[in-house]
């Protein structure tokens, strides 16, 4: 007796099974699953795999998202513990780790995810060696330093999402006090994702007009308008969101998610993404940092090289040597 199906259905070409734009996210917590959300939202992936160690919580997101299928265009959502979900993914999103507890700052948290990223890199990497991996848990730039390390693959292939939230904060504060737009408020944030990050007031500029030739005080402490203060709140935000909600999600989620278009859609958009700034600014050792790259679909493909000023460049080697106190010691 025939099934429906076959009653229904003259089958005509066999099952193709190779997916063209995988995506895998590690770790379905909050970052995690609103990484998820935003991502079938833009449709960026033909096919998204969930893993995480918490088998019923992962079971039940992704039943959950499988269920408002009829609202996006990612035909295949599928979630496991074994990395065997993850095979053949073109891009994944590393969000799994120990929560960051309240007044933890996100080095506090680094020995905790360095024994994560051991179990989590290799079984990546084996199922999918051509991927780009993003990573997202913090500490974020040590943390891709040590993914880097851990699975062999080459430098631009593995990617920390960095600054591109900081400076996402910076353009919408920026644009708080200016009353425009934050897409029309242009400026960069570099260094580390978070207390040291290193804001570039020289390059602060509203359809090209730079701030500073209308105001050469922006950004210094005899300021007026204190604009520094902006770059005080991007640093506390983060510590202020933990406090208010117990995590943040949303925004850090749709800063993955811009990042994972510029990859998976070939786009070669600039994003200040963590990378080896080895050489770059006098740094001698491998430490990620952020500075602004090309995103495309090998990773990185190019950096534009900023020319700093004195100021700026004895925080981004702050920045660095902060890294380097906590990364040297690192036993992985
Ligand atoms: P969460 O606790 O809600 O989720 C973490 C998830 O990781 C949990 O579901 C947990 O089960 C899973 N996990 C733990 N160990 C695992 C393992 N070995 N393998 C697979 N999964 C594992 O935390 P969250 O709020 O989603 O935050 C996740 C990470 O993202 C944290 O490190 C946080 O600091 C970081 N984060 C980074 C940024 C950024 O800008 N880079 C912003 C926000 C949060």
């Amino acid at each position: 007796m025939a099934t429906v199906k076959e009653q229904l259905l003259e089958n005509l070409v066999a099952e193709d099974k190779v997916s063209q734009s995988k995506i895998t996210i590690v770790g379905s917590g909050s970052v995690g699953m609103a990484c998820a959300i935003c991502i079938l939202m833009k449709d960026l992936a033909d096919e998204l795999a969930l893993v995480d160690v918490s088998v019923d919580k992962l079971k039940g997101e992704m039943m959950d998202l499988q269920h408002g299928s009829l609202f996006f265009n990612t035909p295949k959502i599928v979630s496991g513990k074994d990395y065997k979900v993850s095979e053949n993914s073109k891009l994944v999103i590393v969000t799994a780790g120990a929560k960051q507890n309240k007044g933890e700052n996100r080095l506090d948290m680094v020995h905790r995810n360095v024994a994560i990223m051991k179990s989590i890199i290799p079984p990546i990497v084996r199922y999918s060696p051509d991927c780009k991996m993003l990573i997202v848990s913090n500490p974020v730039d040590i943390l891709t330093y040590v993914v880097w390390k851990i699975s062999g693959l080459p430098h631009t292939r593995v990617i920390g999402s960095g600054c591109n939230l900081d400076s996402a904060r910076f353009r919408y504060l920026i644009g708080e006090k200016l009353g425009v737009h934050s897409t029309s408020c242009h400026g960069w944030i570099i260094g580390e994702h978070g207390d040291s990050s290193v804001p570039l007031w020289s390059g602060v500029n509203i359809a090209g007009v730079p701030l500073k030739s209308l105001h050469p005080d922006l950004g210094t402490d005899s300021d007026k308008e204190q604009w520094k203060n902006i770059h005080k709140e991007v640093v506390e935000s983060g510590y202020e969101i933990m406090r208010l909600k117990g995590y943040t999600s949303w925004a850090i989620a749709l800063s993955v998610t811009d990042l994972a278009g510029s990859i998976l859609k070939n786009l070669r958009r600039v994003h200040p993404v963590s990378t080896n700034v080895k050489g770059m600014y006098g740094i001698k050792e491998d430490i990620f940092l952020s500075i602004p790259c090309v995103l495309e679909r090998n990773g990185i493909s190019d950096i534009v090289k900023v020319n700093l000023n004195s100021q700026e460049e004895a925080l981004f080697k702050k920045s660095a040597n902060i890294l380097w106190n906590v990364q040297k010691d690192l036993v992985f």
